[in-house]
């Protein structure tokens, strides 16, 4: 058979009751033990009185002795002198208080079970010619008790059951945001990513569980939501180029054309095969990357010589459109990162400016330490700028500030997503400064290792 575990509420209840039982036991202990404390305090100070008032009899007026029972309820008593008895009150032989005498010497009061089944409180004093012994009979204080103990004892269960059915249904109230939560929760599916838990109050324990529960939400919403996206833009660039080569495709086969035309059909179609290529290449660096499974390589570089060869490799379409494209490099800079990645960032860059800046333009690119271990790569263009509103989002994935223009010059919009990523992947960042009207400056930052020239020395 297998054991449930019960549940949250069950389990507070079984707490809560068996703490609360716990507490009335020993708060019931205490009320009994300082009962009979106080109730045989008050018995032994009567048999002191009593004792008092035998002695100060027996030697005043010790006819009289034989009045106490009647007129003042001294019923247990006897007095000696050395070994012969003085006198007894009948009770006092009747239930053999005297073998109490011979059981304790002891002149503290003391409790004595005689055989009659009675229990008598004795205390004897003595002087120097007699011995005075009293006692009281416990039974009305042992009722007591005994009955103090039955409520008590009767009172403990009926606690605990109230305290069971209390604390169910307190538990009940205290978790049934919990409940609330749940249900929530299980209606929440990919499609209802919008919806939230609900949050009774932000500041308790719950509250602050469904809230991070909702926070999570919103980036999990935030995640679907741009992969919806980005399957929806990259589902449309997928089929731009492909609807392109398939209309080139039917026209050429529509209309009876020469050799000449044929190579130029095939020629627009590699083009737009080309575009494709670099689409899904592009598409699965991002794919990859945000898989987080790349692994980077740590090495040396040297940001000038790698600025370099990518200007070299860039400068026959810089030379196209008759631009200026220069490197400043005054000192060596060495840094550690991926020199793949970053070597991809940096052609994006100087891609996109020459890209985007009109023939006979300028373009720089310079190479500085800004500051005591962090260096800067500016990308400087004559272009037309980038408008302020769009520069927030120009990092995003598929985004074109002018799509027909970006798509005529090759661009799919993700050069600068995976510039971005390429370069915070290796502990750097971008940033643009743009003035419309007057260019670009995209600057990449990248953390300088001050110790790189030692470890390289070595
Ligand atoms: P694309 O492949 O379209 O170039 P990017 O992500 O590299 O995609 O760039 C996104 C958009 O940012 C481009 O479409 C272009 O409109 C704009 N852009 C990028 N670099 C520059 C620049 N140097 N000057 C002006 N606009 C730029």
């Amino acid at each position: 058979m297998r054991f449930h575990r019960p549940s949250v509420r069950a389990r507070l209840t079984l707490w809560y009751a068996g703490a609360l039982t716990l507490i009335i036991c020993i708060f019931s202990a205490g009320i009994l033990l300082f009962v009979e404390e106080r109730l045989y305090a008050a018995l032994d100070a009567q048999l002191g009185r009593e004792l008092a008032t035998i002695d100060r009899v027996y030697r005043e007026e010790p006819d009289e002795l034989k009045d106490l029972a009647p007129h003042w309820g001294v019923t247990l008593f006897q007095v000696n002198a050395g070994d012969s008895i003085r006198y007894q009150t009948d009770e006092w032989q009747r239930d053999g208080l005297a073998r109490a005498l011979q059981a304790g010497g002891s002149i503290a009061p003391m409790s004595w079970l005689a055989p009659n089944g009675r229990r008598y409180r004795v205390q004897h004093a003595s002087a120097s010619s007699y011995r005075v012994a009293a006692a009281i009979e416990e039974t009305s204080l042992r009722d007591t008790l005994r009955t103090l103990t039955a409520i008590l004892a009767m009172g403990i269960p009926f606690a605990v059951g109230l305290a069971i059915v209390g604390g169910y249904f307190l538990a009940g109230r205290v978790l049934a945001p919990v409940g609330a939560m749940a249900d929530k929760a299980r209606e929440i599916s990919a499609e209802s990513l919008a919806e939230r838990l609900p949050v009774d109050n932000p500041d308790d324990e719950f509250g602050r569980l469904a809230k991070v529960f909702n926070d999570t939400l919103s980036r999990l919403q935030d995640a679907f939501e741009r992969l919806r996206r980005f399957t929806a833009d990259a589902s449309h660039e997928l089929r731009t180029p492909l609807t392109a080569m398939r209309s080139v495709g039917e026209v050429a086969l529509r209309n009876p054309i020469d050799a000449g035309a044929y190579r130029d059909v095939i020629g627009s179609m590699l083009e737009e095969v080309d575009r494709l290529t670099r689409l899904v290449e592009s598409l699965l660096t991002l794919t990859r990357a945000d898989s987080g499974k790349i692994q980077l390589a740590h090495e040396i570089v040297d940001l000038g010589a790698l600025a370099g060869s990518v200007i070299d490799q860039l400068r026959v379409l810089a030379d196209e459109k008759q631009q200026d494209l220069t490197l400043r490099a005054p000192t060596a800079v060495q840094v550690v990162g991926d020199a793949g990645l970053l070597r991809q960032a940096l052609m994006n860059l100087i891609h996109n400016a020459i890209k985007y800046t009109p023939n006979e333009g300028k373009i720089s690119v310079e190479l500085k330490v800004v500051k005591p271990g962090q260096a800067a790569i500016d990308v400087q263009d004559s272009g037309a700028g980038i408008p302020a509103e769009h520069r927030h989002r120009i990092f995003d994935r598929f985004y074109r500030l002018d799509a027909s223009r970006s798509r005529e010059e090759g661009g799919v919009g993700l050069g600068l997503a995976i510039a971005r990523w390429a370069i915070e992947a290796n502990g750097g960042r971008i940033e643009l400064a743009s003035d419309c009207g007057s260019g670009s400056t995209f600057r990449i930052l990248l953390p300088t290792q001050d110790d790189v020239s030692a470890h390289s020395k070595r």
